[in-house]
C-alpha cells in the first residue's frame, strides 16, 4: 500500500461498497476476482447480493412508514 505524503492515494483503487475492503487493481493477496454491478466494483458476488437485499429492505421500510 502506497500513500502520498498528503495522504491522498496515489494508486487507483476501489472500495467494495458493501464491506469496504480495498480493491486494488493488482491486489497482492488472493483476492483476484471482483464483480461489477451498477457501475460499482464489489469484492464478491456475495456483496452484490447483500447490497441488493439491503436496498430491498429499505424499500420495504419506506413503504411501511
Ligand atoms: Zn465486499
Amino acid at each position: 500500500m502506497k500513500f502520498a505524503p498528503n495522504r491522498l492515494y496515489i494508486e487507483a483503487y476501489n472500495k467494495c461498497p458493501t464491506c469496504g475492503i480495498l480493491l486494488y487493481e493488482k491486489p497482492a493477496n488472493a483476492l483476484t476476482e471482483t464483480v461489477q454491478s451498477n457501475g460499482k466494483t464489489y469484492c464478491s458476488q456475495w456483496c452484490v447480493d447483500w447490497e441488493a437485499d439491503r436496498a430491498a429492505r429499505r424499500a420495504t421500510e419506506a413503504a411501511a412508514s
